[in-house]
């Protein structure tokens, strides 16, 4: 079995569709080997080295060790020295590299391969042992913490304690004497931590990175890591090991990441940081600020140090050069890892680079018009999920802004909250219903749950590339990094900014836009959807088949989905315009009266109220489709609680208080969700239903008289369980039709369906449908029939259930397409075998749920409808799945 892929020289036995063989790092090297980049030769342990570890009490396969010697022998054939070697040693870096990546795992090992003999070599060959010295400690530090376990802050300590004997402040000042004196510290802090001496030979050095790589792929966070993105445990992870090159080899050496466009913006232009004189791990450590790559980016921050354009002009043009050849290679943002050694630049990794939507939609859509990609691949490569981050508020303009501390604009976007100081404490508070800022002094991958607890992120170090705001991006939160004059205290919980005190709980504004942090909350503003946005979405709205329509009943929601770009309202739920002060009481007293006349009195009190609402409500919607569900009520949710509201309804309805507790107390059910709901209340109450189609009828004709223009009005009852009832309710609405065009002289065209919710209805399609002339699968209360787990009550244990693996995902997020789904289709075919012209469609949270989006295309549904927020996501969805 092949178990190693070398690369180098313009070679590579790997490429980058191996991804899944050599892990994304791996694959890409290898890429950029073949196209003739400038890549230090090295190898891939594959991810099914991984696999076989785990399958056998983590040992590697036999022919492993065998194969590493060759690879390391290859490497040693480009580079002219050999691993181990005392004259001539060759050195190498250790990096994990999974399919995705994974910031949860071991990350990188440098400088391996140096000991006390080794690095004395390296001192000679490069003429200065001050580099050499400091190539050795950062590797005892790095090869402790992440191979050994060691605290990294041992090492920190020793280090600052010497710095401040010596009355020195930057890692640079310290001499070769100071390093090989500190060395001497480091290697007995080891054995005093390890009851062992650091390792000394360079192969015991190897596999001890190579173990840890593997190791690294079970930690708690990886887990944990993979659990939050849906990263399968199989994958494995892929080890790398590659030729050393350095970048602290003096000031024509340097090391650097950078983006072919901006990942904040989407803006065309090279963008990244990098610091001269330097080992990679600097720049993302945050201890030296980073220097500006191009003049424009330094001139735009006000830098006085030099960009790398100016520092290493023919370097920078060769890097220019390279970026750009490798993203029409890759036909994307690349996001790159570089070093330059005395003159000669190295590249060390590529891949997509993570972006903000904003960035994704602007680079989608230049993309498509540079020609790079199709208008098909535009929309297929936005993730729709991201564009909810586009729609939510950012701060309004006009509003005051007490700005505490101002810090890079790291991940775009605003949001209030208050203030936690660690991961746990952010995540306790957000379970507890609180709206959290995360302020962190940095972030590690240890604080992801907390990031994903957080509205947004601010931390008090680092730059545009450190963790706190890579992760931000990707999770598409607001993010401030860097904000130097923020003063955090971890032990007493406190904060210090522009002179004040601020601690767990305190609320704070977070602009990741502009870089402010501010004090209290701030007045927000809804997003505009034009440019690239509108763009892109115009694209979608061409290439998707299912309409797009909206829940939504208040004249707000309504007005929020046209502009949201809803075809219409899928779903009106009239039991939500029953809540309002104006009308409480009447609803009260409709459903506590004790006979007709008291029902029909009440319900005269609503017709006009109801009438208006559907008035404003068609004449927001313009011509557009409406479909009104006719009351839906969990009784228990109208009925009054508190003895005030028992005695206001008693006596309205002239009723003694007793009298209506009695009533009361019979109204009440075990099991509301299952009880007096849906379709019941009509066939109970006919007179209800009467009343809601009189008032569609007479608003529809008012609409219709004022505008001359027809309306397409649907009418569906909700949580149907056979054709009979469906039946009834039909007769009711046909009724009231011809009634209300009796008396105005306007005939109302409508169409009349079921809501599918149980799965009765479902497996009965056929016979529904004979009356129905539309479907609409109200997955929420289907998933709740089908999974017979309480809507309501679920969220305390469905989580367990998607953290142990044994459900996928919640499935009143995401439908569950093997059970509810099977329902679904059921229904689907069902009743197109009665009505082959039947419309279908569903109305649950599943609606604005991408993934139960393309379910419902490969269904052949004729629409989706979801609340208005998720709208823009649905109809880019919706075209994802139709490609
Ligand atoms: C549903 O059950 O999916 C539905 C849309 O109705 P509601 O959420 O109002 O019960
Ligand atoms: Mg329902």
């Amino acid at each position: 079995v092949k178990w190693v892929y070398t690369f180098g020289d313009g070679l590579a036995e790997g490429a980058s569709s191996l991804r899944d063989l050599l892990g994304g790092k791996g694959a890409n090297l290898a890429e950029m080997a073949k196209l003739g980049l400038p890549v230090p030769p090295g190898f891939t342990i594959t991810t099914e080295v991984c696999t076989y570890f785990y399958e056998n009490e983590k040992r590697f396969p036999p022919e492993l060790g065998p194969q590493v010697e060759a690879a390391l022998a290859y490497i040693g054939g480009l580079t002219g020295k050999a691993f181990g070697d005392e004259e001539n040693p060759l050195l190498v870096s250790v990096r994990s590299g999974a399919r995705a990546s994974m910031p949860g795992m071991m990350d990188t090992v440098l400088n391996l391969g140096l000991n006390d003999v080794t690095v004395e070599a390296l001192a000679r060959h490069a003429g200065d042992a001050r580099f050499a010295y400091d190539s050795y400690r950062r590797f005892i530090q790095m090869y402790s913490s992440v191979v050994l376990g060691i605290e990294h802050g041992h090492f920190e300590e020793i280090l600052e304690y010497y710095k401040e004997l010596k009355g020195l402040t930057l890692d640079t000042e310290l001499a070769a004497e100071d390093w090989k004196k500190l060395i001497v510290d480091f290697k007995a802090k080891v054995e005093e931590a390890l009851g062992a001496p650091f390792p000394q030979a360079p192969h015991e050095q190897l596999w001890g990175a190579i173990g840890a790589v593997f190791g690294s792929w079970m930690t708690a966070r990886a887990v944990t890591y993979r659990r939050l993105n849906d990263i399968p445990a199989s994958w494995g992870t892929a080890v790398n090991v590659q030729a050393m090159v350095f970048g602290n080899m003096g000031e024509t050496s340097a090391t650097g990441v950078a983006f072919t466009r901006n990942p904040a913006t989407g803006a065309k232009e090279l963008y990244g940081e990098f610091l001269l004189n330097a080992q990679g791990e600097d720049v993302v450590a945050g201890i030296r600020t980073p220097q500006n790559i191009t003049e424009a980016a330094r001139r735009a921050a006000g830098s006085d140090r030099p960009s790398m354009e100016t520092a290493l002009p023919e370097v920078f043009a060769e890097f220019a050069r390279t970026m750009n050849l490798l993203e029409k290679h890759y036909r994307d943002m690349q996001d790159v890892e570089f070093t330059v050694e005395e003159g000669k630049l190295w590249m060390l990794q590529c891949r997509d680079g993570k972006r903000t939507s904003k960035a994704a939609l602007r680079i989608a859509v230049d993309m498509t018009n540079e020609g790079l990609i199709s208008k098909e691949e535009a929309i297929a490569c936005v993730d729709p999920a991201s564009l909810e981050q586009l729609l939510h508020p950012a701060i309004d303009p006009k509003a005051e802004r007490r700005v505490i501390a101002i810090g890079l604009p790291a991940s775009p976007g605003a949001a209030s909250g208050e203030i936690a100081f660690t991961a746990d404490e952010a995540e306790r508070l957000k379970n507890a219903g609180h709206k959290i800022i995360l302020v962190r002094i940095e972030t590690s991958p240890e604080d992801i749950h907390g990031m994903h607890a957080a509205e947004a992120i601010v931390t008090a170090r680092g730059g545009m590339t450190s963790h706190a705001a890579v992760v931000a991006r990707g999770m598409g939160k607001p993010c401030v990094s860097g904000a130097g004059s923020l003063r955090i205290d971890y032990v007493k919980g406190v904060m210090t900014a522009a002179g004040r005190d601020f601690k767990t709980g305190d609320l704070l504004t977070v602009d990741g836009t502009t870089g402010q942090v501010i004090w209290g909350e701030v007045n927000m503003i809804q997003a505009e959807l034009s440019g690239e946005f509108a763009t892109l979405i115009g694209w979608a709205d061409a290439a998707r088949r299912m309409s797009v329509l909206a829940n939504a009943e208040t004249p707000q929601d309504a007005r929020m989905a046209r502009k949201f770009g809803a075809e219409g309202i899928g779903l009106c739920r009239t039991e939500h315009m029953f809540f309002a002060a104006d009308r409480i009481l009447a609803v009260r007293e409709m459903i506590l009266a004790d006979d007709e006349a008291g029902r029909r009195a009440a319900l005269a009190k609503l017709l006009p109220i109801q009438r208006g609402d559907f008035i404003e409500l068609f004449e927001i919607m313009a011509g557009l489709p409406v479909t009104i569900r006719l009351l839906d009520p969990p009784l228990h949710e109208f009925l009054p609680q508190r003895e005030a509201e028992i005695a206001e309804v008693a006596e309205s309805l002239g009723v003694p208080v007793e009298k209506l507790q009695r009533r009361l107390a019979g109204l009440r059910e075990v099991n509301p969700m299952l009880g007096f709901r849906g379709c019941r209340l009509a066939v109970a109450y006919p007179e209800i239903a009467e009343m809601q189609a009189r008032a569609i009828f007479e608003a529809a004709v008012a609409v219709k008289k004022k505008t001359g223009e027809d309306l397409r009005l649907e009418i569906m009852a909700p949580l149907i369980i056979c054709k009979a009832e469906l039946d009834l309710v039909k007769a009711c609405v046909e009724a009231m039709a011809k009634a209300v065009a009796d008396e105005t002289g306007e005939a109302i065209s409508y169409s009349i369906g079921a809501m599918i919710e149980t799965p009765r209805a479902s497996l009965r399609a056929a016979e529904i449908a004979e009356t129905a002339e539309f479907f609409s699968f109200g997955t929420n209360d289907l998933t709740q029939t089908c999974l017979a787990l309480s809507r309501d009550d679920a969220g305390s244990f469905l989580g367990r259930y998607v953290a142990k693996g044994l459900l996928p995902a919640d499935p009143f997020v995401t439908l569950d397409q093997a059970g509810v789904g099977e329902l679904v289709e059921i229904g689907a075919t069902r009743a197109r075998a009665a009505r082959p012209d039947i419309k279908l469609g569903i109305c649950g949270e599943h609606g604005g749920d991408p993934a139960s989006i393309a379910f419902c295309e490969k269904l052949g549904l004729n629409y989706v409808s979801c609340s208005p927020f998720r709208v823009p996501i649905a109809r880019l969805a919706a075209a994802q799945a139709a490609l």
